[in-house]
């Protein structure tokens, strides 16, 4: 099928459009030739949530930085982009180049979680790339997957041609040159496949079967792979929109449910003096205003007490928060509470997975009640509101006294905070996972999901108490494809054609047409979940994550007896395996180098100068795509990147004192959007300025002007009356000239034209007629021009007037293009420019 590419045509049509337009500030701007070895990354969820995923920005940024490889990014799109994709028979493309995913040498996919497999088939469709690849010829392009899924990855053997199991970064390099080396002889796809499998960590299905021990890769020394200082800056706002900051690989404690935990391991630290550099890099490079740092066990590095401090004193001028996802419970001293503190109070979780010590010692969780409460205490006491437990149903050998525990644990916590602070509970339903120790057990069906969420709604009763849970038939599917083999293939494809996408969108997600994909190939999905024979062939074998299968099943056996296994960074080796001769456990020890003050202290106040500055920028091309928070974000962060001080506000979330004119509506063009700023020092004004922040903006947003205001100058709401817009009609409004004219004098002769408005369920009426001062055709009679004035009862979008003068149905309505071209004067009756 031929290529028909009109991703922009589509834009105006979809829900959050931001997702699709890319130009962000540090994405690569080279292009594709035939020299070089194109890449597509390929993540199979949304933008906001393949975004906010450390491993993409860290192989992208490798990818960037080979002259040899031209990377870009691919995310699955939302169903309504998809139906229209097809709609209009425009296939998948990619973000940076707009190229079609079929055309690319090599497409990679990151497998997160099991729930995107559908999202995976779904990009390849519309990528234009054979589902199978057994169906795959010599100019369709080359499909490897990686993730942490990898490590089973027969239920998407069929569709994968090679995947990377472990970490990322050395294999990917040694692929890339490889079929970069391969692509200039022109060597055939079977024999660029065979020559694939020899690397190490590379699984062919094809060649390989079962039969080849594939081994993990693992990075020996974490220090000498920062990840990229300068991460793309997404354009619209993520699910975790921050600085990542990763501080260590692997995690030893040893709880028997994760696999992260085991397959990850030996725990390697970075060293604390380049986590610093990064920060400081990374903070620059993106103009970002929170720091999280990424482990699996935040509080275990081992000098995070004056790293954060360190971070801390560098950051507190410029209000750059820090945030710790991942703090286990008996980690959470007073110290590291009050490094939090000093600029944000971030929110808080803590995750203490099962509500008796019984069942903690049986999960090898080591924390306990005493911890939780003291640490609950602690962060109340420090001025959190609210706080969020995890809790686990299901886990191996739960019963009816460890879920009382959870609810018993769940009041305990909210008195700590004198019953006034929020708590929620979270429950998620346990899925045995390979390469733990628990991967032999047996996963709880959907009725007994459904019994354990009726006693939970029954007995966690208080107004300060939330509660909320995972969804139990996601939960299922999940265990389906962790422990399942070849034969899941069949219904991750037929789940995909009965239309199912984004399965991890608890507001997206349908059981319905999984059941009836598991009826009509005859799968019975219990058949998947009971316990598994200890001395039975695991389907993921081959696949060897570093910990030996011995050290697993003595784990599960340890759990029946309820004993504790020590945490190795602490206590004794418990041989598991993962350590070799080159890959060792590497800890960072306490620096207080690191902490030590050099001239002024970095929390000092400097010297103030204060000044105010009026800018005028402009929303053009696909920028008119970003909302107004977008764009006010994407403006703050260039100008801290451009070294712009800003002052802040008080209170609870210190924000930079910027206030912006009426949000311009998504999707359409604007020539004159205003903020007045508030800084610290004082400004050059200038081209060089100019050219500077310019620089640090995405594609579509334009610095215009900055202008120094004095106090008695007007806001920009007293200072500006109604803006004046060009309008052009789109082609299918086939409206002969003297008609257009017409239908304006009619609108232009009447004194009010009062409408009903729906928005957010409340309805309310309008008059189209009042704002608008002048509309006409312009001289060329192509486009309109309308000056709308403001009016008592708040801004008014001119596309309603539009759409009502020519009677526009909303799909020829959105085709409108409209451009905010100049502010008017108040009391002047002119534009200004
Ligand atoms: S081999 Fe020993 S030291 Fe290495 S991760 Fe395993 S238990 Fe820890």
């Amino acid at each position: 099928m031929k290529d028909k590419v009109c991703r922009n045509d589509m834009l105006p049509f979809v829900e959050k459009p931001g997702r699709y337009i890319g130009g962000e500030v540090n994405a690569s701007r080279r292009r594709p030739t035939d020299r070089t070895l194109n890449m597509v990354l390929a993540f199979p969820d949304t933008y906001e949530v393949g975004m906010s995923h450390l491993g993409l920005q860290i192989l992208y940024g490798l990818l960037r930085e080979d002259p040899a490889v031209v990377p870009e990014r691919a995310f699955a799109p939302w169903p309504d982009m998809e139906r229209r994709m097809r709609r209009e028979g425009s296939p998948l493309l990619s973000l940076e180049s707009g190229t079609p995913l079929h055309r690319f040498d090599l497409v990679g996919f990151s497998l997160q979680y099991e729930l995107s497999y559908t999202n995976v088939l779904a990009m390849l469709d519309l990528g234009r790339i054979p589902l199978f690849s057994k169906e795959r010829g010599e100019e369709d392009p080359l499909v490897i997957a990686g993730g942490p899924s990898a490590f089973n990855p027969l239920p998407m053997a069929p569709f994968i041609d090679a995947f990377v199991i472990g970490e990322g970064e050395e294999a990917l390099l040694e692929i890339t040159a490889l079929l970069g080396a391969m692509k200039e002889k022109k060597i055939r796809r079977e024999e660029r496949l065979l020559r694939l499998g020899e690397i190490e960590g590379v699984y062919v299905p094809r060649f390989h079967g079962r039969e080849k021990r594939i081994r993990k890769r693992v990075l020996a020394d974490l220090g000498a792979w920062t990840g990229p200082r300068d991460p793309v800056v997404p354009v619209i706002k993520t699910v975790h929109d921050r600085v990542t900051l990763e501080i260590a690989r692997g995690c030893t404690r040893g709880c028997r449910f994760c696999q992260a935990g085991m397959v990850w391991r030996p725990v390697r630290e970075r060293p604390a003096g380049t986590l610093l550099e990064m920060a400081g890099s990374m903070i620059e490079s993106t103009g970002g205003d929170e720091i999280s740092l990424l482990s699996l066990s935040s509080g275990d590095y081992s000098a995070i007490g004056d790293l954060m401090e360190a971070l801390m004193d560098r950051s507190v001028r410029e209000r750059v928060a820090l945030a710790l996802p991942s703090l286990r419970v008996e980690t959470l001293t007073e110290r590291l509470i009050h490094e939090i503190q000093r600029v944000r109070k971030t929110s808080f979780t803590l995750a203490p997975e099962a509500g008796t010590q019984r069942l903690r010692d049986v999960i090898n969780k080591g924390n306990r009640e005493e911890d939780l409460l003291k640490a609950a205490g602690t962060v109340f006491h420090a001025g959190w509101r609210s706080l969020k437990l995890y809790f686990m149903m299901g886990l191996p050998t739960e019963t009816r006294e460890d879920l009382e525990g959870i609810v018993d644990l769940a009041f305990k916590v909210l008195r700590e905070g004198g019953f006034r602070r929020q708590v929620t509970v979270s429950l998620s339903t346990f899925v045995p996972k390979p390469h733990t120790p628990f991967q032999w057990s047996r996963q709880l069906s959907l009725e007994e999901i459904r019994e354990r969420q009726d006693f939970f709604k029954k007995n966690i009763r208080h107004r300060n108490l939330n509660l909320k849970w995972h969804d139990g038939s996601m939960s299922l599917l999940e265990g389906l494809f962790s422990r399942g083999d070849e034969r899941l293939a069949a219904l991750v494809h037929e789940a995909f054609r009965k239309g199912c996408r984004m399965d991890g969108w608890s507001d997206v997600f349908s059981f319905a047409p999984w059941e009836k994909a598991m009826e009509t190939l005859g799968m019975v999905p219990e058949s998947f979940l009971g316990e598994i024979d200890r001395t039975a062939p695991l389907p993921w074998d081959f696949v060897q994550s570093g910990v030996d299968k011995a050290f697993l099943a003595s784990e599960y056996e340890k759990a029946l007896r309820e004993e504790g296994t020590a945490d190795c960074r602490t206590g004794p080796c418990s041989q598991c395996g993962a350590c070799t001769k080159e890959i060792r456990l590497v800890l960072e020890k306490e620096n207080p180098v690191l902490t030590a003050k050099e001239g002024p202290p970095g929390g000092e106040e400097i010297r103030e100068d204060p000044r105010r500055y009026r800018v005028r920028f402009a929303k053009r091309g696909n920028g008119r795509f970003l909302s107004h928070l977008e764009t006010a974000t994407a403006l703050v962060r260039a100008f801290k990147r451009t070294g712009f001080s800003f002052r802040f506000s008080e209170g609870f979330h210190p924000q930079p004192r910027i206030s912006f004119t009426n949000a311009t509506p998504v999707g359409m063009e604007s020539l004159c959007e205003f903020a007045d700023l508030s800084l610290r020092q004082p400004l050059q004004p200038g081209q060089r300025l100019l050219d500077a922040v310019n620089a640090a903006l995405p594609e579509g947003l334009d610095l215009l002007s900055v202008e120094e205001i004095s106090s008695g100058t007007p806001s920009l709401g007293v200072w500006i009356g109604g803006y004046v817009y060009l309008v052009a009609l789109p082609p299918a409004v086939a409206l002969a000239p003297d008609d257009v004219d017409e239908r304006i004098r009619e609108f232009i002769g009447k004194e009010s034209v009062m409408v009903r408005k729906n928005r957010k369920g409340k309805t309310r009426e309008q008059d189209l007629r009042s704002p608008v001062h002048r509309f006409s055709r312009n001289g060329t009679g192509e486009v309109l021009e309308m000056e709308m004035r403001f009016r008592k009862g708040g801004a008014m979008n001119p596309l309603d007037i539009v759409a009502h003068v020519f009677g526009l149905e909303e799909e020829s309505a959105r085709a409108v293009r409209i451009v905010k071209k100049d502010p008017v004067l108040p009391g002047e009756g002119k534009t200004h420019v």
